[in-house]
């Protein structure tokens, strides 16, 4: 009986072949994550020490970056959930640029995990998904930081359901990108920087009533466009913006 059942088990990966995204090797059809047991372990949390602003690593300690004393950012304080490397790198690819959105789910697991280490992001009262440019948003056929904002309010509301109460908005028409900068990869930190000045604009007159808001974004590099929206937002009326993102990079 157990030989058939391999037979069957063989032949239904056959049928339908499933490997894990971080390192290609073959999982059974029916295992329920994309990544296999090996690549799970290889995502670590950010380790502190992290600058106190934009979430950098300090290896030499200290409370905040070079770059933060020197030019302070718009935002209260922005934390990445890892490192842009190895399984995590994968999913975040698979995620948006291989039409995977289902991805969104588990990847805002990692952001609840920080959310919940962090009480001042507990206190927004809203999460702000960094916008995409529309003809980019219609290629892709979705804005990932929107899924995900979606789906982070979504395990928030699971986890207040007994103290009865809300999770944050999901606050999706504050902002528009003017500008398609598709690619910032190549660019150096002065280069990003003048390549997102401008590129976002309000979608509104009114002033923002909210106190505190988060910022959601899938990569975040230089903390150039959660600065941005930050000033934008500032200058909107919200006091404090903070910035979330799956991983730096
Ligand atoms: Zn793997
Ligand atoms: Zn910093």
């Amino acid at each position: 009986m157990k030989t058939f059942k391999n037979y069957w088990q063989a032949g239904i990966n056959i049928l339908f072949p499933n490997q894990c995204l971080g390192c290609r090797t073959d999982i059974p059809y029916d295992h329920l994550s994309p990544l296999c047991a090996l690549c799970w372990e290889k995502i670590v949390p950010f380790a502190d020490p992290v600058c106190q602003k934009c979430g950098a690593p300090l290896p030499d300690g200290g409370r905040h970056c070079f770059s933060c004393k020197k030019n302070p950012p718009a935002f209260t304080k922005a934390l990445s959930a890892s490192i842009y490397a190895g399984p995590m790198k994968e999913l975040i690819r698979s995620f948006k640029y291989k039409g995977k959105d289902f991805l969104a789910c588990l990847l805002a697991g990692f952001l609840f995990k920080v959310w919940l280490r962090n009480e001042p992001f507990q206190d927004c009262e809203g999460l702000v998904p960094v916008p995409l440019h529309s003809a980019q948003e219609r290629e892709r056929g979705y804005n990932q930081s929107r899924l995900l904002a979606l789906e982070l309010q979504k395990i928030i509301q699971e986890y207040y359901l007994e103290s009865g109460r809300t999770a944050p908005l999901v606050l999706n028409n504050l902002l528009i990108r003017k500008k398609n900068t598709s690619s910032q990869t190549l660019l150096s930190k002065a280069e990003r920087a003048q390549n997102v000045a401008g590129a976002f604009a309000l979608n509104q007159t009114q002033k923002l009533e909210y106190r505190s808001v988060l910022l959601i974004d899938d990569v975040s590099t230089t903390g150039a466009t959660l600065n941005e929206c930050a000033q934008l937002l500032r200058g909107a009326g919200v006091q404090n913006v903070y910035g979330l993102s799956l991983a730096k990079d």
